[in-house]
């Protein structure tokens, strides 16, 4: 069987590490969210890709869940020292190596899915992971600040200002023009089954469907997918800031319905949702409701197995 998932980091890390267990004999491709990405003392970092990567990979920091495990801060610390303004952001010293990496090559003049791949060799992490574009898309969030209305990086805001100034505009800058990374369309031609992980609808699955071609190649495929948010909240982090600035409430009926069903031009054949919203309905969609928190890889797996039945039925 072969699945094609889309991607953002934390939860869809998890959720894979699960369809892998349920589903060992599968070839996994992942297209992952680039719109995450920054560019920070030269160094090109993919909070997203690399996220998937080490999870998949076994090197994860399983309580933090991102970075790499055995992690030390000494860099950081560094660079608070000197007092540069964005220490805010947490890059770890085993860290930094694969940043080292990922810099040569993208300077070599390989393009971050070929970054990728080579990283990959390394981590085996038993899927294809691939960026969903090669070009620069970067999110930003339209804030006021300082008593003006700015446009900041997506990292700024989430990381800095923990979501917590309200966001009048999500925009993925860059993702209009921007064209699939090699790979991604004929993966998603060749897939039994495309598989939505619980990764933020906004910022994650959001902006990969936002490169154009990638939403109209899922238009021909079997479409399941698995609500991050429970009982009208996200499980982890704030992604009810970026449904409400796209106007979207948050509880799994109004992302099911925002995500919208296949027959009636949006995505979805099945929406997999908590037992707590075993009432939601979207029109024209299958809702099937079972546990879906990711308290060990078993209940991962589990929720993919109940993924991949849905997308059977
Ligand atoms: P990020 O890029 O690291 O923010 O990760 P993703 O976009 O892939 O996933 C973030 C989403 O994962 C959040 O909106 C969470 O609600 C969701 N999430 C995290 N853990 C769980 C879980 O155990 N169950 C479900 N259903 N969603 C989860
Ligand atoms: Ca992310």
């Amino acid at each position: 069987m072969r699945i094609v998932s889309l991607a953002g980091g934390i939860g869809g890390a998890r959720f894979l590490r699960g369809l892998q267990a349920a589903a060992p004999d599968a070839e996994l491709t992942v297209v992952v969210n680039t719109g995450d990405d920054i560019t920070l003392y030269g160094l090109r970092i993919c909070p997203d890709l690399d996220t998937v990567m080490y999870t998949l990979g076994g090197g994860i920091d399983e309580q933090r869940g991102w970075g790499r495990q055995d992690e030390t801060f000494h860099a950081k610390a560094e660079l608070e020292a000197y007092d540069v303004p964005t220490a805010w952001f947490g890059l770890g010293d085993r860290d930094l190596a694969t940043h080292l990496v990922r810099r040569q090559m993208l300077d070599a003049g390989f393009p971050l899915s070929e970054v990728t791949r080579a990283l990959c060799a390394r981590w085996q992490p038993g899927a294809a992971l691939l960026p969903m574009t090669d070009d620069q898309v970067e999110t930003y969030v339209r804030v006021e600040l300082d008593g003006r209305e700015r446009a900041i990086h997506f990292q700024e805001w989430w990381v800095k200002h923990r979501a917590a100034l309200p966001a009048r505009a999500i925009v993925a800058v860059g993702a209009e023009r921007s064209t699939p990374a090699p790979g991604v369309l004929d993966a998603i031609a060749a897939a039994d089954v495309v598989v939505l992980p619980p990764s933020n609808p906004v910022v994650s699955i959001g902006t990969v469907l936002q490169v154009p071609g990638i939403a109209e190649a899922l238009r021909a495929k079997t479409v399941v997918g698995v609500s991050p948010v429970i009982g009208g909240a996200p499980v982890r982090g704030m992604a009810d800031a970026c449904l409400s600035a796209i106007g979207v409430e948050t509880n799994a009926e109004a992302v099911g319905r925002h995500y919208r069903a296949r027959s009636d031009g949006g995505l979805l054949d099945g929406w997999l949702v908590d037992t707590a919203d075993a009432a939601a309905t979207v029109p024209g969609v299958e809702v099937r409701a079972v546990p879906l928190l990711m308290t060990d890889l078993p209940a991962a797996a589990a929720m993919a197995r109940a993924a991949l039945d849905l997308a059977g039925a």
